[in-house]
């Protein structure tokens, strides 16, 4: 497409513009600005009218002489004009004008130059035009770009989520410092490429380059983003090794990490001896307690926060809000909403709208929780409509579910299972299975639950079900014995949860391989008997294995932590830190 453009541009251009010098020689292999060429021809010229007559001969050289220094003076200020008018685009941000430049060099036949073509693609980057820049970057045979450049491009493609091109990019340098390296652990961090970030730190490691802040900024990020506490301990290690000194963002980012990967006692002793000048500090433990529905715990430290005299911004407000919401606090939450606007002048973003809804919906005040949703000045997203659905789903109201569902434009598995769920919990099977029906007909699965649990340095994942794992013979085996052993103890398993008017048998069958249970069998084959379980999961674990869970905690004496998408639950002697309120 780019050819096409640059094509027509051509036509349109008047043909005389072409420099008469570089119709003679031909320019398509030149670099930079040669003279060499514009030598030899000069040379040849004198040779062939020397024997001629000398003193044309004479004319002729000089005359070819001030030719050459015309043509050569003319061919640096044609290339400081193509790099002047790349760098202004930069900054005027005026597409045509690179366009009409991009067309100029090929004209000129500066195609290969790398320094233009680097220009050139930092130019569609910043002009948003990545197919542009992808494009120019495929046809690059031999990678003379700037450093500078190379980084740029990388950071820019990550941040779209183009893995592979910049990838592409840092396989080509022939020259890397640490702000490459940054940029590729970052991009992977960013899209969610965990291995591929811990290859490259290990990576960035061996070959002797060292990492800084903003490295450890990333892996630690990386580290509370899997809940993988062992790697999270060796990344801490290196970090105070290394020498490097916390800033807000390290100690932000450090509360934050302990905080996911289940530690929320190490995450506190961070947060007493570091630094709290800054709000991000605060907001990583507000946020972390919230995370651990340990509301009180993040009210007070809330208090604390406003007498060191630190202003708490819209995040700040995001983590108490969420606080109150994960243990039913709703008239504090009410309270802390209202006092964002009239004591903080910060006005409700979407987010915070969502905790409302949220916080109302839990606890089962579902008309509040519409109203919230009403008098929003803001048209409410999916994700709102979601939380909605599933507190409909938790508090048997079909009639408000249906209104979510409607308001939902593009339905998702999890929003046809929400709604059949709703009908379930209230036994109106066939509308369930009507649900499904049109489930199946537009063709959506449903999205499995995914657990997984870390282990020798390695993440062992699970799927509902899952026979793929390498020893899930002896993992089955335990499974089936707990299973047992847990009835024996009185547990009656949730059947209504499972879809569809099956049998009870066919329903128990189903619940007990849910991923989670997988995942901890597995935990319980691996780890030495009085140590603790850490699972992790990317939905929000469901009522049956929660309560199964607790059982098994009390039966054998093991303190089992289970990290769903919404919180932490420390499951120890039959009791969860959620107190069932989820
Ligand atoms: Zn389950
Ligand atoms: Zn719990």
């Amino acid at each position: 497409m780019i050819r096409q453009i640059i094509k027509r541009i051509q036509w349109r251009k008047n043909p005389a513009s072409i420099s008469p010098w570089r119709s003679i020689h031909s320019p398509s292999i030149i670099e930079f600005p040669s003279t060499e060429s514009s030598a030899i021809s000069v040379e040849f010229t004198f040779i062939r009218f020397r024997f001629v007559n000398p003193s044309v001969s004479v004319l002729i050289f000089v005359c070819n002489c001030i030719s050459f220094y015309v043509a050569s003076s003319s061919e640096f200020s044609e290339h400081k004009l193509l790099v002047q008018s790349l760098e202004g685009c930069k900054i005027s941000r005026n597409l045509s004008t690179v366009i009409g430049t991009h067309a100029r060099i090929v004209k000129l036949g500066y195609e290969t130059c790398s320094s233009l073509t680097s220009l050139l693609v930092t130019a569609y980057i910043s002009l948003n035009r990545l197919n542009f820049a992808r494009q120019l970057l495929n046809e690059v045979a031999y990678w003379k770009f700037e450093l500078v450049s190379s980084n740029w491009i990388i950071a820019s493609f990550m941040k779209v989520g183009d893995v592979s091109i910049a990838k592409n990019v840092f396989d080509k340098m022939p020259k890397r410092d640490v702000i490459t390296w940054n940029s590729m652990i970052g991009g992977f961090v960013r899209n969610a490429r965990f291995d591929e970030a811990f290859r490259f730190f290990r990576k960035m490691l061996s070959s002797n380059m060292e990492p800084d802040k903003f490295t450890f900024s990333s892996v630690i990020t990386l580290c509370g983003r899997v809940g993988a506490l062992d790697q999270a301990k060796w990344v801490h290690g290196l970090l105070t090794e290394k020498g490097i000194e916390l800033n807000f963002i390290l100690s932000s980012a450090l509360i934050d990490m302990y905080s996911k990967c289940g530690r929320i006692e190490t995450a506190k002793s961070i947060f007493e001896k570091v630094r709290h000048d800054d709000v991000s500090v605060w907001n990583a433990m507000i946020n972390g307690l919230a995370m651990h529905g340990l509301a009180r715990d993040a009210i007070a430290t809330f208090s604390k926060m406003e007498d060191e005299n630190t202003l708490p911004d819209s995040i700040t407000f995001v983590g108490i809000l969420t606080a109150c919401s994960h243990c039913g606090l709703t008239q504090q939450g009410h309270e802390y909403f209202r006092l964002m606007r009239t004591k903080y002048s910060i006005e409700p973003q979407l987010e915070h709208y969502g905790s409302m809804v949220d916080l109302f919906g839990r606890a089962g005040l579902l008309e509040e929780a519409y109203e919230v949703i009403k008098g929003m000045p803001m048209s409410p997203d999916v994700v709102i409509w979601r939380a909605f659905l599933s507190a409909c789903r938790t508090h048997r109201n079909p009639s408000l579910g249906e209104v979510a569902v409607s308001k939902i434009s593009h339905l998702d598995s999890g929003d046809y299972v929400l709604l059949s769920n709703t009908y379930c919990s209230v036994s109106k099977w066939d509308t369930a299975e009507n649900v499904r029906h049109m489930m199946r007909q537009k063709g959506v699965n449903k999205s499995r639950g995914k657990s997984w649990i870390e282990f020798g340095g390695v993440i062992h994942q699970f799927k509902s079900g899952d026979k793929s794992h390498s020893e899930t013979e002896s993992i089955y085996k335990i499974l089936e014995r707990l299973i047992g052993r847990i009835k024996e103890e009185g547990f009656k398993p949730a059947t209504e949860l499972v879809l569809m008017d099956i049998s009870d048998e066919e329903k128990e069958g189903n619940l007990n391989y849910h991923s989670e249970k997988l995942a901890l069998a597995y935990g319980i084959l691996k780890s030495s008997p009085v140590s603790e379980i850490r699972v992790s999961k990317n939905l929000r674990t469901c009522i049956d294995c929660h309560s199964w869970m607790k059982l098994v905690s009390k039966v054998l004496k093991r303190v089992i932590i289970v990290r769903d998408r919404i919180r932490f639950h420390r499951i120890e002697d039959g009791l969860c830190t959620c107190g069932d309120y989820w």
